[in-house]
């Protein structure tokens, strides 16, 4: 209770008593919900908030804040949870302590420069309330103070953490204080063998460093006295230990270089009295030419404002000096912080808070604007730190601790395509936190997120109507188009298959047609692949009757090139693709040749035929044929008949040939001598044991003389 009597007397400095009560009351409220903890310190629990509400009193931050930094710990480590301190306090408290929870909430261990940044960017987007920010540092600040009680694991990497995350947020926010002890005890922590050293040498070499020092705080004293200017502070500067490590690694050069850098800054009351003093310094000693930086005129993002010059000091010694007034001093140590110390409203309030959004930040703008009022463009520096401090983007976690970032709305949908295509066309769910979540939930800085993915699971068109990014929709697209194309490649080849089977082809022929043909189908249809043609007939665009016409020709055709691959069995069904030499009148039975002829198909010739030999000339027109097992329907065949010339003899062969079921196709006569006639028929056989029992039964007909199988027709 004492230690809080103290931090209550210094409230009371700058709050007003009804402020102040309030405060009292978040105090007693963080002192129930923390009663029996304990630190690492083996301190009570609540000596850690008292010191961060402290930190942030010392620079003067509003009572909002002061309470917020008492029950800052509250909803993470006790049983108070939120919606208590609301009911207490109000929103706003409760908005402050969950903001700060929530950092506390996320862990960053990654050691890449990159993911650092991301992470900085990630607390930023976190943060509505630019004095969650601010407690976070306090909070940080005090644990950095207090390290020395934690055993040495975690001591390396919080010293860590806050080297890589913590200092180069507070440098951002202007918070030069903050930076230099984040700095120096991460530092110390860190590396405590390089930090003993490094003090030592500064210790010892601050002695000889005295003298010139007050020579030069001296000289200059008296000169801007002389001008009137007697209620300037001059001082030496010295540099801290970290920036001077950095500056020893990156230079490479020895500590005495450095540590023989002189600096001095001057404080003056007004801002034109810094050119004043500028021009005085110039006078005492000669200026370092090109080293000259007015960031009173050109401020640098963070809102720090300075003359900084170098100059050829007494002995030649270097000199750097940094004029400034007492606000701009402020801003330069507490950044962002200062600016509750000068709320004076403007009417630039209103363009703040409608192009930002958040008051608080409008009063730190308002403030950077005051400073900027003299440079012109301030809309655009307006919008230059919005963008650095309010990132237009989530930062979100991978399950594996990498950070992602995604536009501002995205979706689980958005950050599965951004880790890889393959993962966003198989994603099923996801894990936020976690916990099972929908895929249209729209992700939060500092969320880890987890995409359940299943290998046979595909887009749904429905994510295109909360899918953020454009890579995310175009992969949709371009998924559910593929889909599309493959699906109407299925049903065209279903399609074109049924037709053919019809035709009498084998069920998908078209797998088993030789690449030569598909060459020809291809073409003859005048498109560029099969998979394209499946795809037109599946979309309707051509019709598959027609399309298979035109396959059928060409696999008619195919007879020529299976000529190696076995013989053509000839059924007697084919039609007119088929036709059977009248040369030689071949019937099932005898050996036989197929002749092809350009546009007409296959002529059947009998092995015995004169022609053949001629045939043979042409081999590639040869094809090997057979008949069949199962042949249907009749052949025509030519027989010569001796016969005694008497009156009814053809009555008698015509009786003959109906008793054998062979048909007269022609009839031909051919005069011999008085006595006997030459007579041909052609008649039509079933095969070559028909034609014979035919011949022997004519052979038992006594008016019948000589009987043959003819070759030709008459
Ligand atoms: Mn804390």
């Amino acid at each position: 209770m004492f230690q809080y009597t103290d931090l209550r007397e210094k409230l009371s400095e700058y709050l007003t008593q009804e402020q102040v009560e309030q405060i009292t009351q978040a105090y007693l409220m963080a002192e129930q919900a923390h009663q029996h903890q304990k630190r690492f310190s083996g301190e009570p629990y609540i000596t850690h908030p008292i010191e961060v509400a402290r930190i942030l009193a010392h620079m003067h931050l509003d009572y909002q804040s002061i309470m917020a930094a008492l029950l800052h710990d509250t909803i993470e480590d006790t049983s108070l949870d939120k919606l208590e301190i609301k009911q207490q306090f109000g929103d706003k408290i409760a908005e402050l302590v969950d903001g700060v929870s929530k950092l506390t909430n996320i862990h960053f261990d990654s050691k890449e420069e990159a993911q650092a940044e991301n992470f900085r960017k990630m607390m930023l987007a976190m943060t509505q309330d630019i004095r969650v920010i601010i407690i976070k540092l306090a909070d940080r600040l005090h644990n950095m103070r207090t390290l020395s009680s934690l055993p040495p694991s975690k001591r390396q990497r919080i010293s860590l953490e806050t080297l890589d995350i913590y200092a180069p947020i507070a440098h951002r926010l202007g918070m030069n204080n903050f930076k230099v002890e984040f700095e120096d005890l991460g530092f110390m922590y860190l590396y405590p063998l390089r930090y003993r050293v490094l003090k030592e040498w500064v210790r010892k070499s601050r002695g000889n460093r005295k003298t010139l020092v007050s020579t030069v705080e001296k000289a200059i004293q008296e000169a801007l006295a002389q001008t009137g200017m007697s209620h300037c502070i001059v001082r030496g500067r010295e540099k801290y230990l970290y920036s001077l490590y950095k500056k020893m690694r990156k230079k490479r050069g020895s500590l005495s270089d450095i540590l023989d850098i002189y600096g001095f800054r001057i404080i003056v009351p007004e801002e034109g009295d810094c050119y004043r003093a500028l021009g005085l310094v110039h006078n005492l000693y000669r200026p370092v030419s090109g080293r000259f930086k007015d960031y009173i005129a050109i401020p640098k993002a963070n809102g720090y404002q300075s003359l900084h010059t170098s100059l050829h000091g007494p002995f030649g010694v270097p000199i750097e000096v940094q004029i400034r007034t007492k606000s701009m001093e402020q801003i330069a140590e507490n950044g962002i912080a200062a600016h509750w110390n000068y709320k004076d409203k403007g009417l630039i309030e209103e363009v703040i808070s409608d192009s930002v959004g958040h008051l608080r930040t409008g009063e730190w703008l308002q403030g950077l604007l005051d400073i900027q009022e003299n440079t012109g463009d301030s809309l655009e520096f307006i919008k230059n730190i919005k963008i650095d401090l309010y990132p237009e983007a989530v930062y979100v976690f991978t399950p594996t601790g990498k950070i992602l970032s995604l536009p501002q709305g995205a979706t689980p949908v958005d950050f599965a395509y951004l880790v890889h295509t393959d993962i966003g066309n198989h994603c099923i769910a996801c894990k936020i936190n976690r916990k099972l979540s929908p895929l249209s939930t729209r992700l939060e800085s500092g969320q880890i997120v987890e995409i359940i993915t299943s290998s046979c699971a595909q887009p749904n068109p429905a994510w295109l109507s909360f899918a953020l990014t454009g890579k995310t929709r175009s992969n949709i697209r371009h998924w559910l188009k593929t889909q599309q194309r493959s699906e109407s490649r299925v049903l065209g080849k279903r399609l074109v298959d049924t037709v053919l089977t019809s035709y009498g082809q084998l069920e998908g022929v078209l797998d088993q047609v030789p690449p030569e043909k598909i060459k020809q189908i291809l073409s003859d249809l005048k498109i560029e692949s099969l998979e394209a043609l499946y795809e037109e007939i599946g979309l309707g665009k051509r019709l598959s009757p027609l399309v298979a016409q035109v396959i059928l020709k060409v696999l008619e055709d195919n007879v020529e090139s299976e000529q190696d691959t076995g013989p053509l069995y000839i059924k007697g069904t084919e039609g007119l693709i088929v036709t059977y030499a009248d040369c030689c009148y071949p019937i099932p039975g005898d050996l036989i040749l197929g002749h092809l002829i350009e546009g007409q198909g296959i002529t059947v010739h009998n092995e015995q035929c004169i022609k053949v030999s001629q045939c043979r000339k042409h081999p590639l027109n040869c094809i090997n044929v057979q008949w069949a097992d199962n042949i249907e329907g009749e052949f025509q065949v030519p027989i010569e008949i001796e016969v005694v010339n008497e009156r009814g003899v053809l009555g008698i062969l015509a009786n003959a040939f109906a008793e054998m079921n062979a048909d007269i196709v022609n009839v031909g006569v051919d005069e011999r001598d008085g006595a006997h006639n030459m007579l041909k028929f052609i008649i039509s056989v079933k095969d070559r044991a028909h034609l014979a029992k035919i011949l022997k039964r004519f052979r038992s007909i006594s008016t019948v003389g000589k009987i043959i199988r003819g070759k030709t027709a008459f």
